[in-house]
């Protein structure tokens, strides 16, 4: 049988490069592998664990989707669907609830992390978050996940939540492993902390035009030009990560050495990642035009999707449900 990989993006506004780097390049990946068997959502029940807008979600959920497909995601080799339209995720999540403490989710510190953003909104959903996040990939029984390392907390909850159900109920679920690309964590462009849809100017959004990603990029915080050490935290350093990620290496080393030397100009190098940047936004930008106004495509891919998810997930539910006492009649 072949390895299955699950992974999701939530559906809180368009893939930014965090997105695309540390996840969807990944998702790509396997893929076009032949030995796995991947299953890619658009995670909207995800989405309502903070703050959210009910009038806007259909539609951010189904530009998840368009981001997937204009990125390169291919229904003919992956399972492509919104997680919410698969109800079995939300059934197993219950039943998982009963084998974790909530001193155990309240020690986590991605929820502490999202405490401190949302005090007003400390919610049961939040707590639950990766116990859904257990459900979603193993209901699916999938043993690799295309996360950046931001979720290896998320992971390690799937993989306890896996060991106790094997244990207390004889389930063969596996210890999903995360599967690394090399932009598994992408810095934000303010100098501090991780890309983030939730951090307000953090983030490079894969619609970004040309212009929009040179303001950005010009306002990433710089120093003089000089130094006589590297630095390793802040602008500077995030800068050299995005030019070793879009203009490679031997960019990287150069402006290190400048560094240390004559200085560096920012205003030149940083039109010029600019650019780099969008060179490779942009034919992302024109396929998903050609998408957008195929709505009816873009549903068909949902629903199929939808389809062949349950009949896998529906098998997982029958057999927890057997093995936890349930009666199926
Ligand atoms: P956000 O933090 O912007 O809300 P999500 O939680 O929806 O993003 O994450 C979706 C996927 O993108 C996850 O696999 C996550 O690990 C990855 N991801 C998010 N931000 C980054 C980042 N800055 N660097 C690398 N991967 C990231």
């Amino acid at each position: 049988m072949k390895q299955r990989v699950f992974s999701g993006t939530r559906a809180t506004g368009s893939l930014h490069l965090g997105n695309y780097l540390g996840a969807v390049k990944g998702y790509i990946e396997l893929q076009n592998n032949p030995v796995y068997d991947c299953i890619y959502m658009a995670m909207d029940l995800h989405t309502i664990t903070t703050p959210y807008n009910s009038k806007t979600l259909a539609n951010q959920t189904q530009n998840i989707i368009i981001d997937y497909l204009a990125a390169g995601l291919n229904p003919e080799k992956a399972i492509i669907t919104k997680q919410s339209l698969v109800p079995e995720h939300s059934e197993l999540a219950f039943l998982f609830s009963s084998v974790m403490s909530i001193a155990r989710m309240q020690h986590l510190p991605t929820f502490k992390d999202k405490v401190k953003q949302h005090p007003d909104n400390v919610t049961m959903a939040l707590l639950n978050y990766p116990i859904l996040m257990a459900a979603d990939i193993l209901v699916y029984k999938a043993s690799l996940v295309p996360v950046g390392i931001d979720q290896e907390p998320h992971l390690e909850v799937t993989r306890e939540i896996s060991r106790k159900m094997n244990e207390q109920y004889g389930m063969d679920f596996p210890q999903p492993q995360r599967f690394a690309t090399r932009g598994e964590y992408i810095p934000s462009l303010i100098g501090e902390g991780k890309m983030s849809k939730s951090v307000e100017n953090s983030f490079i959004n894969l619609t970004d035009s040309l212009d929009m990603i040179a303001n950005k990029i010009a306002k990433i915080p710089t120093d003089s030009g000089q130094g006589n050490k590297l630095p390793q935290s802040g602008g500077v350093a995030n800068l050299l990560i995005f030019i070793e990620l879009f203009e490679g290496l031997e960019r990287k080393r150069e402006l290190e050495k400048q560094y240390l030397g004559d200085g560096i100009r920012y205003g030149e190098v940083k039109k010029e990642l600019a650019q780099a940047i969008y060179q490779e936004l942009k034919p992302i930008q024109e396929k998903r035009l050609e998408l957008e106004i195929n709505q009816s495509y873009i549903n068909n891919i949902i629903k199929n999707g939808a389809t062949r998810a349950r009949e896998i997930a529906s098998q997982t539910i029958k057999e927890v449900k057997e093995k936890m006492g349930f009666i199926n009649l």
